[in-house]
């Protein structure tokens, strides 16, 4: 292992910019921050895409959303079988420890891994098939949405999957018991959004009009 070498010297820059800056002016915050325990508002389940910038998005300080970011920002359905699920586990956290009043899953345009899925699904990427790949077998999650964009046009399909990402999602959220019953008894309420950084737009799934529309 290399883990000794040092850090790049941009991220060394930033830190010490960061530190001598931004921590330098709240310093006293971010220590009753530290020591008080975090209250977020809000998760967020996003993409690890490095252009989905949540905290930019939403203007967000340390401290507000407890954000768990995976491959097309997916969450599996309730499987408990005793192996790691390090989603479930983040949203297990939040709606039982943190008791966040709110779950967001924010899906993205241009999705790398849900291109991925599309590829996977129309046959166009058979090392998405092989059992030895976690971006297949992670994107096997999303099966359920190819299904349902598949007869679309070819041009509207990909957007329809993100869409659909955001979807499966939120059903699979409400497999979980303790999720279940914090939205029966209104401590918790469930959001399906999906923006665009190229367009600067943002999205919002309503279930009573049917489909996303913009906030
Ligand atoms: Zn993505």
């Amino acid at each position: 292992m290399n883990l000794a070498r040092p850090l790049p010297s941009y991220l060394v820059q930033r830190f010490h910019g960061w530190r001598a800056t931004t921590w330098q002016d709240n310093k006293a915050w971010y220590r009753k921050l530290a020591t008080g325990g975090q209250h977020p508002r809000a998760m967020v389940i996003s993409c690890c895409d490095s252009r989905v910038h949540v905290t930019s998005i939403f203007g967000a300080d340390e401290g507000e959303f407890f954000i768990h970011r995976n491959i097309a920002n997916l969450v599996p359905p309730y499987q408990a079988d005793g192996e790691p699920h390090g989603t479930s586990a983040a949203v297990e956290y939040a709606v039982t420890a943190l008791k966040v009043a709110h779950v967001v899953v924010l899906g993205h345009a241009n999705c790398g891994g849900v291109k991925g899925c599309h590829d996977m699904c129309s046959g166009h990427a058979p090392a998405l098939e092989e059992k030895s790949s976690f971006v297949g077998r992670w994107m096997d999650i999303l099966r359920p949405g190819y299904e349902r964009v598949v007869q679309l046009p070819a041009p509207d399909q990909l957007s329809a999957l993100e869409k659909e990402a955001v979807l499966v999602s939120l059903e699979n959220l409400m497999t979980f018991p303790f999720v279940r019953a914090a939205v029966e008894s209104e401590e918790l309420t469930l959001h399906g959004l999906w923006t665009s950084t190229g367009e600067g737009t943002l999205e919002q799934y309503d279930p009573e009009r049917g489909g996303f529309h913009p906030v």
